[in-house]
């Protein structure tokens, strides 16, 4: 079968990777130079498989104030003249109820941890595959006793949802997260303790997708990259897609999947499918390591501050904020600087942090946090879009999935939770 997949960040790569890797012919369609090169280029490098409880929690409610008026605040909400982002936060606020929140952390645990059983098993078949990985465990450090409390409840309903042998969480008192990651020592003072979880991993995610790049093109001459090609308009004919307009003229395939992050809803629109993804900006900076014992061996998140530290070889990665504000990708000298303050407070000395590599993306966010993947209501076109703040971490179950889907097999993960509701059957009946 021939597929083309609509977008190459991490997610489109690792969907094409798996096809390719099925014996499908894949063409893979990108508006830029390469692969990676918006928002899974300079992402936290956190494969966060355990901790996925999304944004919108209950405990949204008391931050909202802060989030509207402080202009520091870890997540910011810039009201813009448009109603697809009034309609994505109200949406959003309806998520914040407890059940809905821990369904949601529920399924996006099964979809975690299926994702680190095929890192793992991808990493052992591609033992070449240059990427930073280290199964580097993560240390989640929290400032107030009340939040602390709040992980322990967290931890304690996570236990027993996860059939993984080696998953295991660990809540710590401020001295035993000083003792496993002496690299804290600038935090003396300043957090409670926090959640060990050791079954966590780092990788470098663009590194990552170029690497799986290479694979899907050396898996078969015709498979192929358009980049620099923009993807314009989806054709559509009784309800089954016939083919997709781009910057290069009109491709045509057996299957397309769309996988182009916060440009998916604007791509839907026009086939009158409606997806409910918004883009939330975040903000990085990469610094070469100069004292090796001063920077984190751990992948480490600061809570409060909504931060997350993970070391590349030989770079450190800071990686945080969510602002609500529209699809400019501009660098915000003073958020840029916040997250700089915050990592030179954290690990002074660690880097040459006059020397950081600022970058911003835009995590392609649904209200809920779960991504959309499968059946479209349309025939021939598949959905992998969606994953916020997440797609590293879920691209490979997601990727694997869907070439499960698209090769009429069985998902090898349950995608319950994920789908769009009656999508099979209005496709079906079109
Ligand atoms: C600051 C920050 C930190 C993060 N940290 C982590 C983390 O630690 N762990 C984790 O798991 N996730 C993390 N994420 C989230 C993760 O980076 C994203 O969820 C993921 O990159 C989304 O991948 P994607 O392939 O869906 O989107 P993208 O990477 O944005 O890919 C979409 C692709 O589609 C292409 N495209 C779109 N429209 C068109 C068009 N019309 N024509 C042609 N091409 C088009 C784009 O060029 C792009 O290459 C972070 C994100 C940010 C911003």
């Amino acid at each position: 079968m021939h597929v083309i997949v609509l977008g190459a960040g991490v997610v489109g790569v690792t969907t094409a990777y798996y096809l390719a890797r099925d014996g499908h012919h894949v063409t893979l369609v990108d508006r830029n130079q390469g692969v990676a090169l918006e928002a899974s280029y300079a992402n936290g490098g956190q494969l966060s498989y355990s901790y996925v409880a999304p944004l919108a929690d209950p405990g949204v409610w008391p931050k909202l104030l802060p989030w509207l008026l402080s202009p520091s605040s870890p997540v910011r909400f810039r009201p813009q003249l448009d109603p697809r982002q009034w309609r994505w936060c109200l949406q959003f606020l309806a998520a914040c109820r407890g059940t809905r929140s821990a369904e949601t952390t529920r399924h996006l645990l099964r979809l975690g941890h299926a994702s680190r059983h095929l890192m793992h098993e991808l990493l052992a078949q591609e033992p070449t595959l240059d990427c930073a990985y280290t199964n580097s465990g993560k240390l989640v450090v929290y400032r107030h006793a009340a939040a602390l409390n709040g992980a322990r409840r967290q931890v304690e309903f996570q236990h027993g949802l996860v059939a993984d042998s080696d998953y295991r969480q660990e809540v710590l008192d401020s001295a035993t997260c000083l003792k496993i990651e002496p690299a804290l020592a600038g935090l003396h003072g300043q957090i409670v303790g926090g959640v060990h979880t050791p079954s966590e991993d780092t990788a470098d995610c663009y590194r990552f997708s170029v690497g799986l790049l290479a694979r899907i093109r050396a898996a078969a001459a015709e498979n192929q990259c358009l980049f620099d090609t923009s993807i314009e308009r989806l054709r559509v004919s009784r309800g089954e897609i016939t083919g997709v307009e781009t910057s290069a003229g009109l491709l045509e395939a057996d299957a397309y999947v769309l996988a182009s992050g916060c440009d998916s809803a604007r791509l839907a629109r026009p086939l009158g499918l409606s997806l409910p993804i918004y883009p939330l900006k975040g903000y990085s900076l990469t610094a070469p390591i100069s004292d090796p014992h001063a920077a984190p061996t751990l992948s480490v998140t600061d809570f409060q501050h909504k931060i997350v530290y993970a070391r590349l070889d030989g770079q450190l990665r800071v990686a945080g904020i969510a602002d609500i504000g529209g699809y400019d990708l501009s660098i915000a000298p003073r958020r840029l600087a916040t997250l700089l303050a915050e990592a030179r407070n954290a690990f002074p000395g660690a880097a040459r942090y006059e020397q950081s590599q600022g970058w911003a993306g835009l995590r392609p966010a649904t209200p809920s946090g779960r991504p959309i993947l499968g059946h479209s209501p349309y025939r021939k076109l598949w959905l992998n879009v969606g994953h916020g703040a997440l797609g590293f971490t879920l691209s490979l179950a997601s990727g694997r999935a869907l070439a499960d889907l698209i090769g009429g097999e069985a998902p090898f993960v349950e995608l319950d939770g994920f789908t769009l509701p009656g999508a099979e059957s209005s496709a079906r009946s079109r």
